[in-house]
């Protein structure tokens, strides 16, 4: 099923992460902080978001050349109005072995079961502490745990499993909670990875000091529950994977910053308005909504997505640096994770 294309460092495209809005109901601190994001952030227009027919024609093409992994993303994606009728149509594609969503959760308690009866297979939610106090100072919206944790239940009742949980480690707010989030969520089937903070995009104030290494999420964790490394379920994956030794469970590390995994790196990512990134730190992104638009046949298409993947060399957390971070990188929120 389709050709298989690799990049300047063979690594092969396998993976698309679809950003289906720029607009979220949370705005948070490490990602879409409120003081740019505001009331008069001026969001991407109804008329240039993709169409649903235009991202499912294009994933059909990446499906094509190799894509056999989509996770869709926003921004928050269940904001955009009727997701269920696109995940249907990802779902129909042949060739696609996986469709996922990455949400904060504050909108799945509601749409779970319609997401499943469209075809998502599963969901990542994001949630970065149970403490009330600090979950809503890291959302900076006042959204309660509780109606996260409604969420999780909800999607795991409608088969919208295994479900992983990100909570995103910034040192000084919420790295005391790891342990309260490890004891909550062992022996549930439901994967915690602890993400190092990124400095994605150019607005979160990011310093390497608020980075809480892996390894020391590692330790805490290790101190109570004892920890043993696991190997990857599939190259690319960027988790380090560890399990409990108890039997209680796994967790995930997502180390961008301390270990970084750029060497087998699969993933591009598609703006709400049509522009491919080929990587989450990029500064430029490539136009597909005007090659659709223009009418160009897939084949022409094609051999875009060929030219710019044969072309990639990303690797910016390899050679991150104090000269890097001020780079004019893409915001995640426009891209998703
Ligand atoms: S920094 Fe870029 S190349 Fe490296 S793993 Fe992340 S997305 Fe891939």
């Amino acid at each position: 099923m389709g050709i298989t294309i690799q990049d300047m460092r063979t690594r092969p495209l396998r993976d698309l992460r679809i950003s289906v809005t720029d607009r979220c109901n949370f705005r948070c601190v490490y990602c879409m902080p409120k003081e740019v994001f505001g009331r008069d952030f001026a969001f991407v227009p109804q008329n240039r978001l993709l169409t649903f027919e235009e991202i499912a024609r294009l994933a059909r093409i990446f499906i094509d050349h190799g894509v056999r992994k989509i996770r869709l993303t926003g921004g928050e994606p269940l904001v955009r109005r009727d997701l269920p009728r696109l995940i249907a149509m990802l779902a129909a594609i042949p060739g696609l072995d996986d469709l996922t969503l990455t949400t904060n959760g504050s909108l799945l308690a509601k749409q779970a079961r319609a997401l499943k009866e469209a075809g998502l297979r599963r969901v990542t939610v994001s949630l970065d502490s149970l403490d009330d106090a600090v979950f809503m100072a890291m959302n900076d919206v006042d959204f309660p745990v509780e109606r996260v944790l409604e969420g999780i239940d909800a999607a795991a009742a409608a088969g919208l499993t295994p479900i992983k949980v990100n909570m995103v480690v910034k040192r000084g707010l919420n790295d005391g909670n790891i342990l309260d989030m490890a004891r909550h969520f062992r022996g549930t089937g439901h994967v915690l990875r602890f993400i190092e903070y990124m400095d994605v995009g150019t607005t979160n104030g990011w310093r390497l000091d608020d980075v809480l290494p892996a390894a020391e999420t590692v330790r805490t964790i290790n101190a109570e529950f004892p920890l043993e490394p696991l190997d990857s379920n599939y190259p690319g994956e960027v988790a380090n994977r560890y399990r409990y030794r108890d039997g209680a469970g796994e967790i995930g590390l997502i180390a961008s910053v301390t270990r970084p995994f750029c060497g087998d790196c699969t993933r591009a990512r598609l703006s709400p308005e049509g522009a491919l990134y080929t990587c989450l730190f990029a500064t430029v992104g490539h136009d597909f909504r005007a090659l659709l638009r223009e009418g160009r046949s897939d084949e022409e298409i094609g051999a875009r997505v060929r030219s710019l993947w044969g072309k990639r060399d990303d690797r910016y957390s390899e050679l991150r640096s104090s000269e890097t971070i001020g780079l004019p990188k893409v915001e995640m929120s426009y891209i998703g994770g």
